[in-house]
C-alpha cells in the first residue's frame, strides 16, 4: 500500500506533493461536481492532509486534489521536515519483493517472456507456489500466422499468451489452424510432425512424447498427447516425467527372452 501511495506522488496525480529527498506519499481526492477536492499526504514522520471547498454547496471550476491541496501539504510537510535527517520507511518483516509474470500473476516460467515478468511486493504467506501456465509453446505457420498444419512450408515455434476469448492481448495464442496450406503441394518434401507432451507441469514448453511402441505400456497419458509440425532442424527434449516414462510389456520381455 505504502509503494502504492508513493507512486501516486512519484509519478501520478499527486506529483506536485512531490519533496525532493523526502520520502513520499498520498492520495488526492475530489468528490461529485467538483464540490471538494483534498489531498492526504505521508512522510515516514509526519502526514498531513488539506481540503479545499465551499461551506455552501458550490462547485468549483478547474481544482482538483493533485492541484493547490498537493501543493499545500507540500509545503507544510517540508517545513516541518526542515533540519531534520532525511527519514526512511522500513519494510515490514514478512514483505518481500518477487519476480511474477505480469499475465498470469505466477511464478515466471521459462516460457515467459522477458518483458512480461515485473517485480512486486508480496506477504510472505502469499507468494505464488504455481509456475505460469498461461504462455504456451506453439508452431506456427509463418504465412497466416495461424497454427501449423501439416502442409504448411514454413513454421516458426513462438510463444503465447492462452487468455480468454475476449482478450485483446497481441499475443493471444492463435486458436484456428492455417487455412492457407490445406493440401500436400511440393511433392516429396519430407514432413517433420512429432507427438508433443502437453502435461500442464510442462508449463508450456515443449517435450516430445514417450509414445508407446507394440512391447511397451506406459508413456505419456493420451490426453495430453499433441502432433505438431516440427520446423527443420529443430530437436526437442523427450518427457522427463517418471509416471511418463516408457515400459516394457509382458508381451514384450517374452519375446525378448526368444530374441536371446
Ligand atoms: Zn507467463
Ligand atoms: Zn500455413
Ligand atoms: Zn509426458
Amino acid at each position: 500500500m505504502n509503494n502504492m501511495l508513493q507512486t501516486v506522488v512519484s509519478s501520478g496525480t499527486g506529483t506536485n506533493a512531490r519533496i525532493p529527498g523526502i520520502p513520499t506519499g498520498g492520495k488526492t481526492g475530489t468528490s461529485e461536481d467538483n464540490r471538494d477536492c483534498w489531498f492526504c499526504g505521508f512522510t515516514p514522520m509526519y502526514s498531513s492532509a488539506v481540503w479545499m471547498g465551499y461551506d455552501a454547496k458550490n462547485n468549483m471550476r478547474n481544482q482538483y486534489g493533485g492541484g493547490y491541496p498537493a501543493k499545500l501539504v507540500k509545503s507544510m510537510l517540508q517545513k516541518a521536515h526542515e533540519n531534520k535527517k532525511s527519514p526512511t520507511w522500513s519494510k515490514p518483516k514478512d514483505i518481500v519483493q518477487i519476480s511474477v509474470c505480469s499475465k498470469s500473476g505466477k511464478l515466471p516460467a521459462s516460457t515467459c517472456g522477458e518483458g512480461d515478468i515485473i517485480t512486486e511486493f508480496s506477504v510472505k504467506k502469499y507468494i505464488p507456489n504455481e509456475y505460469c501456465a498461461q504462455h504456451q509453446t506453439v508452431v506456427i505457420c509463418k504465412e497466416s500466422g495461424k497454427l501449423a498444419g501439416k502442409y504448411c512450408p514454413e513454421t516458426e515455434v513462438r510463444t503465447y499468451v492462452t487468455t480468454d476469448d475476449k482478450s485483446s492481448d497481441p499475443n493471444k495464442i492463435p486458436t484456428e489452424t492455417c487455412d492457407i496450406h490445406t493440401e500436400f503441394t511440393i511433392p516429396g518434401l519430407f514432413k517433420n510432425t512429432v507427438w508433443v507432451c502437453r502435461d500442464p507441469r510442462h508449463q508450456g514448453k515443449l517435450y516430445r512424447a514417450n509414445v508407446p511402441g507394440s512391447t511397451q505400456t506406459g508413456g505419456c497419458p493420451a490426453e495430453y498427447l499433441e502432433e505438431i509440425l516440427l520446423p527443420p532442424g529443430q530437436n526437442l527434449p523427450t518427457c522427463p516425467l517418471a509416471e511418463h516414462q516408457l515400459k516394457r510389456n509382458r508381451a514384450g520381455e517374452i519375446v525378448d527372452m526368444l530374441d536371446r
